[in-house]
């Protein structure tokens, strides 16, 4: 072990730990990073060491997402521009972001779905869609706005959404 060469965190490490620190909720005070950066400044700290500790940041929850609305269908306005989105979860660093929903233009079989950079940040609680008003929304469009589905059932067509998506929509 002793003979091993030793490896200091690299300038990238280093920089990419600095922001998980100020992007992620952590236990972490300057008091208690002190003599990490006394280490980094010193060239000791290894870089396996950074690797973990990154590692470790990363599975912490974003700062931002606590302010940010649940997951689910919201009716939304961006620079002048309104329409349905549907906020989704990523199960792994638990960011929410928010993907607007738009009418296929041939007419196809599945609404486009495209991320909105910033409008998660617009809603609100109260933008969430009802049920109703997802039916409602659906029957208007003839899309189902939970599984994207152009609905074609005759009986889906007249409720606004599919059976299966009905049930699971909370
Ligand atoms: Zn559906």
């Amino acid at each position: 072990m002793a003979t091993t060469t030793f490896k200091p965190a690299t300038e990238p490490q280093i920089k990419f730990w600095e922001k998980l620190l100020e992007s992620r909720t952590h236990p972490f005070t300057e008091e208690t990073l002190a003599p990490v950066r006394e280490a980094i400044e010193r060239g000791e700290l290894p870089a396996a060491t950074m690797r973990l500790m990154i590692d470790s940041l990363q599975g912490m929850p974003w700062k931002n997402a606590r302010t940010f609305v649940a997951p689910g269908f919201y009716r939304y306005t961006q620079d002048g521009e309104s329409g349905v989105c549907e906020v989704r979860e990523n199960p792994h660093n638990k960011r929410r972001m928010a993907f607007t929903l738009h009418l296929p233009e041939d007419g196809g079989q599945k609404l486009d779905r495209r991320y909105a950079k910033g409008v998660i940040a617009t809603l609100t609680d109260d933008d969430r869609l009802s049920i109703e008003e997802a039916a409602a929304w659906g029957k208007q469009t003839g899309y189902c706005i939970c599984c994207y589905a152009l609905l074609t059932d005759p009986k889906s067509v007249a409720l606004g959404i599919g059976p299966v998506c009905r049930k699971k929509y909370a």
